[in-house]
């Protein structure tokens, strides 16, 4: 709950969150019992690839549910399909299965897509494949702009200026993020300026944090009204970074799990936007060792954030639920309060899923 964790209550809920409550008749209402376990609300994940062996850019009906079913067990009930930077048709194919796309009973809910590229620099390209990263252009936001939630861009590339400018004031509700960049503090510090207000994945595909060159993660920490997310897998960062990300961000910080079609899945070899990626013990790389995504669950980097920073259960609870919700101007999601939609997760301690609830919905249960 916003004021902390509250105990001995009940909540009470049909498809929203009706009340919290001491008394309640057992005679008129079903009746769960959490036997002492905790009860939050639902992960929001803003940026994923796939999961269960399916990829949103497999561009199908089947590949989304796939992942859509798969997510409640790792405590996510809401997402934001995430694309790569492929060919233009190919990205278009993607978007164009997430805007026919109507999540089912048993699914966590699709919230629309986060274009990780194709305007990135390719020089921070990452897992990204650079021969299909191209200078910003309106057009493909404008054609989705019912269904892209976020971008993520290089804002030093020729084009990204007018791009942000216009992107903001057609279509305000985008989120637009730094990311897959080589910015310097300077440029960065101007992107905020121009309407850009989140970075993706801090410290990963981007400018280093250094001494006299501050960059992308010097310039988020000095601007205290943007948002950053981060992949607590325990690959991408260093436990230092999760802590002094913690202390420069707090409720500014978001977890994301960034999880490809291996997420959830055994280890092997896999595709991630047309390139192989080799999956072993919780991480996922490229033939030539660079990281490419994570397979982590949201439930993990939960526990991660919390055990490894200072977090409390509550804060780390936090930057997976309220604060994406949040960035996405969700008002109905993210939080236990009375009109939001019943999207809860119930977990132990070591936040073991338990039992996951999606519109007033059990979708999962352990
Ligand atoms: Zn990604």
């Amino acid at each position: 709950m916003p004021e902390g964790i509250v105990e001995g209550k009940t909540l009470l809920y049909d498809r929203t969150i009706r009340a919290v409550t001491s008394e309640i008749d057992t005679d008129v209402v079903e009746v769960y019992d959490a036997k002492g376990a905790y009860l939050a609300p639902g992960f929001v994940d803003i940026h994923i690839h796939g999961s269960g062996g399916a990829d949103t850019m497999d561009a199908t009906e089947e590949a989304l549910s796939t992942i859509a079913r798969i997510l409640p067990g790792t405590g996510t009930t809401a997402f934001v399909a995430t694309t790569m930077t492929m060919s233009y048709e190919r990205i278009v194919a993607a978007l164009e299965a997430i805007r026919r796309y109507e999540t089912k009973v048993g699914e966590a809910t699709l919230l629309g897509a986060h274009l990780e590229g194709p305007f990135l620099n390719p020089t921070r390209s990452g897992a990204q494949d650079p021969s299909h990263i191209v200078p910003p252009d309106t057009h493909l936001v404008s054609s989705y702009a019912d269904i892209v939630k976020l971008v993520t861009l290089a804002p030093e590339v020729e084009g990204a200026e007018a791009f942000v400018k216009t992107v903001r004031e057609r279509f305000p509700h985008i989120v637009l993020s730094i990311g897959h960049s080589e910015a310097s503090y300077a440029q960065a510090s101007e992107a905020f300026a121009w309407g850009v207000r989140h970075v993706t994945h801090l410290f990963n595909a981007m400018s280093p944090y250094r001494h006299r060159e501050p960059g992308i993660v010097g310039a988020c920490f000095d601007d205290e009204s943007t948002t950053c997310d981060i992949i607590a897998d325990g690959v991408h960062l260093h436990s230092h970074h999760l802590r002094l990300i913690k202390r420069m961000k707090a409720e500014k910080t978001i977890l994301i799990t960034d999880a490809i079609r291996a997420g959830c899945m055994k280890a092997g070899r896999y595709d991630l936007g047309g390139r192989t990626v080799r999956v072993a013990e919780s991480r996922a790389v490229l033939p030539d060792g660079t990281i490419a995504g994570s397979v982590v669950k949201m439930n993990e980097a939960v526990r991660r954030y919390r055990d490894e920073t200072d977090a409390t259960l509550c804060e780390a609870v936090y930057a997976a639920s309220t604060a994406p919700a949040a960035l996405l101007g969700l008002s109905r999601k993210g939080r236990i309060a009375i009109g939001c939609d019943a999207d809860m997760v119930i977990f132990d301690e070591d936040l073991g899923i338990i039992r996951t609830v999606i519109g007033g919905e059990c979708v999962y249960e352990e």
